[in-house]
């Protein structure tokens, strides 16, 4: 029997992916009895954390205390981190082959959905990805614009970003400096002119992505009221049928929010939320390559062939001015060199957990959890039991003796390998100074942190 994840012999993991399913793999193998192992964290950028640091919006602080249990697990001995590495870049599956015995991807879903209609390339047309990394400060996005001189703004889809995205672009300045929000951000939504934000979900409440926290948040703004069309708060009958029969405790409460915001009292807010159900945008309309409305078509909703509730288009058509749009329709994720990769879905071909090959076998080594893996679904907290499926596959794998055979399996093999492709790599003790620093600036003005957005700024601190 093999020796391997003993004193002597310690089991070798790389981990590709610092978010939140990155540090469940992380905490799931220190719980497993007796195991020796040593982990080494991977992320492109200098910074750990992922969605949390870059994804959870900025007025969602409570949300992002998990990290003082990913912190802990980083300072358990065993664990390092090498920020500002990139695989595919500095480090490729050969070297991961020679120097660890199991490998875990947890990349996540960087990429958006595409709607699929004409004019979505349009200028003012952006992807809600682009905005939520702008304004969380994430260095690929700090320089990126978007024009909020603009007095209507479409947000498409009914999803949890939907929600993020319309709430920072309903909020005051007031509202939004007391969070981490990036300070580029900041001050461009200072300037904004935006008066009105139309949510256009595609079926009915009953069926809206949102969770009730979220939808409850969009009638509680300084300056800005909730619209909904009464009719479009009602529920057909077979949405009524549905929720009656499966009492989802989730869509009950949505489905009740949303009747209350359909009778609120118009206050006369600044800002205007509208919040739209059973409409789908059919085209992005424009003038000299600038998006200036939306034309949408009303939908009815239909049973399928799988007892589905699905949005079929009736022939009511209207137009929506808008000369910013964000299409917020779900997060796709990237092939990655050497992992096989499932395009319809946009994950790493798995099982489980256990990278798979095009005709469903193991690739022996390689694993997978989070997004990249179930695809972009779920709280953060789901990570947590999509890791531990993963490891659990990961030990019985290890127990038959099924990983890499590397040949230098030792820290300092790796990390000579890592000092040689990547100097510059930032350590776990290196964060810490980026992270000190920035949480001294958000306390000299009253902030969680000031965000640094560029990533030269973060080495140089980190050289500090
Ligand atoms: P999501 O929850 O999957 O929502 C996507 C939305 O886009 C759905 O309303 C979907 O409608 C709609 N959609 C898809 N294709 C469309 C099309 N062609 N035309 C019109 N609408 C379309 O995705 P997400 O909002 O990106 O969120 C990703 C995950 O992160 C979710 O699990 C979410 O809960 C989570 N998250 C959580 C929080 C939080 O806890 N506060 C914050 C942000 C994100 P259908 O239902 O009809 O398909």
């Amino acid at each position: 029997m093999s020796d391997v994840g003993t004193q002597s012999n310690p089991l070798r993991v790389a981990i590709i992916g610092s978010g939140p399913s990155g540090f469940y793999t992380v905490s799931n193998l220190l719980k497993q009895t007796g195991l020796v192992v040593e982990m080494d964290m991977f992320d492109r950028l200098p910074t750990p954390y992922g969605l949390v640091r870059a994804g959870v919006a900025p007025d969602h602080q409570k949300d992002k205390s998990v990290t003082r249990a990913y912190e802990k697990s980083a300072n358990t001995e065993g664990f390092r981190f090498f920020g500002n590495v990139e695989y595919g870049t500095h480090i490729h599956m050969a070297d991961l082959e020679k120097h660890y015995h199991q490998v875990m991807f947890t990349t996540g879903s960087p990429f958006d959905r595409n709607l699929g209609v004409p004019g979505e390339n349009l200028g003012g047309s952006h992807s809600a990805t682009e905005f939520v990394a702008w304004y969380n400060g994430h260095p690929d996005f700090a320089d990126r614009t978007f024009d909020l001189s603009q007095e209507n703004v479409v947000v498409v889809g009914i999803g949890n970003v939907a929600m993020d995205v319309a709430r920072i672009l309903c909020k005051t300045v007031e509202e939004l400096k007391v969070t981490d929000i990036a300070d580029h951000a900041l001050e461009a939504l200072g300037q904004s002119k935006v008066k009105n934000v139309y949510i256009l979900g595609r079926r009915g409440p009953a069926q809206a992505a949102f969770t009730p926290p979220e939808i409850k948040e969009m009638g509680e703004f300084a300056e800005a009221d909730v619209n909904i069309i009464p009719a479009e708060a009602a529920l057909d009958p077979h949405s009524q049928a549905a929720l009656d029969e499966a009492q989802d405790k989730n869509a009950l409460k949505n489905v009740e929010t949303v009747s209350a915001y359909a009778e609120r009292e118009n206050q006369g807010k600044a800002r205007q939320l509208h919040i739209r159900f059973l409409v789908s945008p059919t085209e992005l309309l424009g003038e000299a390559g600038q998006v200036s409305a939306v034309k949408l078509v009303q939908n009815e909703l239909v049973l399928d062939d799988r007892g589905q509730l699905k949005a079929v288009a009736t022939e009511r058509e209207e137009v929506i001015p808008a000369g910013l749009v964000f299409r917020s329709v779900g997060y796709r994720g990237q092939p990655l060199p050497d992992v096989p990769f499932n395009e319809s879905w946009g994950t790493i071909a798995n099982e489980a957990g256990r990278v798979v090959d095009a005709n469903g076998d193991q690739v022996v080594g390689l694993y997978t959890a989070g997004w990249i893996k179930r695809g972009p679904s779920g709280v953060i907290g789901t990570n947590k039991t999509c890791a531990q499926e993963t490891v659990a596959q990961m030990m019985a794998d290890l127990e038959a003796g099924r990983t890499f055979a590397p040949e230098a399996p030792s820290a300092d093999a790796a990390l000579a390998m890592i000092n040689s492709r990547q100097p510059d790599f930032v350590s776990f003790a290196d964060w810490k100074k980026i992270d000190d620093a920035e949480v001294a600036l958000g306390t000299a003005s009253d902030r969680p942190r000031v965000k640094f957005t560029q990533v030269a700024k973060m080495l140089e601190v980190a050289r500090d």
